[in-house]
């Protein structure tokens, strides 16, 4: 039956109508796609010296402003790399010093002392945010070289990042209790036990990098969740770039990293993403900066 005013003319005009609306609608409403997307800080990128080979500088920040990142905590075998991104970068790149000359060191640096004077040649030379991310295991934290570390950090007020087990970060707590630590990978170990280490010791942070057990298919996986919101201010995101190949990870990581911090309240995805990165290591970035162009 025809309705009064259904005419040609007046449905034409019906139809503008909800057209107008649905554009109204569409200004208002933005896929996520077309917003802005979350800022990220890496805490966990490496530069070293097969990287840059295949990679050079000017094609690796690409990359990172590609994912969109705001920080990158780099570091490198040798720390070459790291220099080499951060001339490239300053803005973004935040320097770390790694005490690996060559990849190879990983194994034996803790036993060579000549690492030491590796380390304070490079501090004297260049500005970093932290020294790291270096491996040492449960009571090999004990051994001179690690002992030197952690006063080489106290000393020039630098973070520590350690791919450790929990003994091991205990350890260098137990050398110096106002060390700034960041758990690379968190230990590999499991939420509740990071928890009840972040509970110990207010000076610990939790890198993410190379795990996906907190995130598995976009979500934040139970047990997580709640590490996440007892501390949101003490993780950080990573991608681990340890191999060259894993470069072109950097913007997947970024986009993945993005899914499962939407399965978190925003304030709290915020943090993690990149706010604690900013505020962990935000003003010494700066300060490296004023400091590079004096
Ligand atoms: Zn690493």
């Amino acid at each position: 039956m025809p309705i009064a005013g259904s005419g040609p003319s007046s449905q034409c005009a019906l139809a503008r109508r909800s057209l107008l609306i649905g554009l109204g609608a569409a200004a208002l409403w933005r896929p996520a796609s077309a917003q802005a997307p979350l800022p990220i800080f890496d805490a966990h990128l490496h530069y070293s010296h097969d990287a840059w080979e295949r990679l050079p500088p000017k094609d690796a920040v690409a990359l990172l402003r590609q994912a969109g990142l705001r920080g990158a905590l780099v570091s490198s075998s040798s720390d070459d790399g790291t220099q080499k991104l951060f001339a490239e970068a300053p803005d973004l790149v935040l320097p770390s010093l790694r005490p690996y000359r060559t990849r190879a060191e990983i194994g034996t640096w803790l036993h060579d002392p000549t690492v030491v004077a590796h380390l304070e040649s490079r501090l004297a030379a260049h500005r970093y945010v932290a020294i790291g991310e270096y491996h040492v295991f449960g009571a090999d934290a004990e051994l001179p070289v690690m002992r030197r570390v952690v006063e080489l950090a106290r000393q020039h007020g630098l973070f520590l990042h350690s791919h450790s087990d929990a003994d091991a970060v205990e350890r260098q707590f137990g050398q110096d209790p106002r060390a700034r630590i960041v758990w690379a990978h968190a230990g590999f170990d499991t939420p509740e036990r990071v928890r009840e280490m972040l509970r110990r010791h207010p000076n610990l942070w939790a890198d993410l990098a190379y795990r996906s057990d907190h995130g598995a298919g976009g979500r934040v996986a139970p047990g997580w969740r709640e590490a996440f919101l007892e501390f949101p201010d003490r993780f950080l995101v990573g991608t681990d770039t340890f191999t060259p190949e894993r470069w072109h990870y950097v913007v997947e990581h970024a986009r993945w990293s993005r899914e499962w911090l939407a399965d978190l309240p925003p304030a709290v995805a915020e943090r993690i993403a990149w706010k604690n990165g900013e505020a962990l290591f935000g003003a010494m970035h700066r300060a490296l900066l004023t400091s590079a162009t004096r």
